[in-house]
């Protein structure tokens, strides 16, 4: 991973802020979330963008062989391939999808949101929410910055995290 690289510091930068938007959302809405480590229901993430990758790479050279072996074996279609027994194996570096599914966002002017959650209150009680069009298009720049700074001139701007999973096996 570029350590020197600034798409990757505003990258953290971004998910410390999302971090303290989760604690700031919780807070807000005390008993009306179930989003936490251990819920798997959106995690249905296939790739991620190189940005992301780079992190999540890191992330899974330091998780044990076995682990990671188990991972491999689990040829599901539909789950992600980094779900272990219902948690995520590199929960504290998760890409930002990750980060703000089933939470409360604004999305095309509406609140978006997972259903298991909110289930006696409307959420537009505690608005205002972030805005995922302006978090995609910030995390857009970011990764495009990011194989800019690598010289990274491949078609696909995407990674299987399936593929990250075996990359890692390698050392
Ligand atoms: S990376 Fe982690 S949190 Fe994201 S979908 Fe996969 S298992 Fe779930």
């Amino acid at each position: 991973m570029n350590d020197t690289s600034k798409a990757l510091a505003a990258y953290k930068a971004l998910l410390v802020q999302l971090d303290a938007y989760e604690r700031h959302i919780l807070k807000k809405c005390e008993g009306l979330i179930f989003c936490k480590d251990g819920c798997s229901s959106c995690c249905i993430l296939k790739t991620v963008n190189k940005l992301e990758a780079a992190v999540v790479l890191e992330t899974l050279k330091n998780i044990d062989a076995a682990t990671k072996e188990t991972l491999l074996k689990n040829k599901s279609k539909s789950r992600c391939p980094l779900l272990l027994d219902g948690s995520c194996t590199v929960y504290q570096n998760r890409p930002v999808i990750c980060r703000t599914h089933g939470y409360p966002l604004t999305a095309q002017n509406k609140t978006v949101y997972c259903r298991k959650n909110f289930k006696t209150k409307s959420p537009d009680d505690f608005g205002p929410f972030l805005e995922i069009e302006k978090l995609d298009t910030a995390l857009a720049a970011m990764a495009v910055q990011y194989q800019t700074e690598l010289g990274d001139c491949a078609d696909s701007d995407r990674v299987s995290l399936r593929r990250l999973l075996r990359r890692s096996m390698n050392g």
